[in-house]
């Protein structure tokens, strides 16, 4: 990789979800990522070996998955690379431009609910990390032919759940995300923290849209906001 990312400063987020509070960091990409054991910060960055591109210096999480993560790795029991975790809007779409139906819509890679891994200097197979992350993940992809996909979302369904005035999790700094790659919000109104500014900011993505302006993110404005896949 070109960027460096082990010296890049990041603006490290992570939702805890037993407090339902932000906590944020300044870090280093080398040093370790909070709240997460045998991770570094930089393996969590939007950086795209495709597009040899560092899309954003935030990284945004939550505890859950990094529980996920945690006891997945444990079960592991020996190194592992995260090749792909958080990632903005506008890097999901670029991949989608790419690499045409292979890309999520609502990928949970873009709440950073998603980690994909490999097996570090083939100390074990890809095979047999699946059969384990199944034990360990809310959700693993099928498809384990170049990495391994775990992700923490919400049991059950694919897509988002409803964001509105007062929400704070991943998905609401998605939705900020999704706002700013649309033109709504500029890139410092991102924050996880769903207030009047982001609120007015869906209102105005609504009425654009001839969606009911109601300020409250459901499907149908989810649909809007996501770029196609
Ligand atoms: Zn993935």
């Amino acid at each position: 990789m070109s960027t460096d990312l082990k010296n890049t400063i990041f603006s490290v987020n992570i939702f805890n979800t037993n407090t339902s509070q932000w906590e944020r960091y300044t870090l280093k990409g080398l040093e370790p990522m909070p709240k997460a054991e045998n991770l570094s910060v930089y393996e969590l960055a939007d950086y795209s070996s495709d597009f040899d591109k560092l899309y954003t210096t935030y990284i945004f999480t939550d505890t859950k998955t990094l529980n996920q993560w945690n006891n997945y790795r444990k079960a592991i029991g020996t190194p592992i690379r995260v090749t792909r975790a958080y990632c903005s809007v506008k890097h999901n779409k670029d991949l989608a431009s790419k690499y045409p139906g292979q890309v999520a819509k609502y990928s949970q890679h873009m709440a950073g609910k998603a980690l994909d891994m490999v097996p570090y200097y083939g100390n074990i197979t890809l095979e047999q990390m699946y059969k384990i992350a199944l034990s360990y993940w809310i959700f693993v992809e099928p498809d384990y032919s170049s990495h391994v996909h775990g992700d923490a979302r919400d049991p059950g369904s694919p897509y988002y759940p409803i964001v509105q005035y007062g929400s704070q999790n991943v998905y609401v700094a998605t939705c900020q995300d999704a706002l700013y790659y649309n033109g709504y919000l500029t890139l410092t109104d991102i924050d996880g923290i769903f207030g009047d500014i982001t609120k007015n900011a869906v209102i105005k993505f609504q009425k654009d849209h001839n969606l009911t302006p109601d300020g409250i993110v459901g499907s149908q404005t989810w649909s809007a906001l996501l770029p196609d896949t």
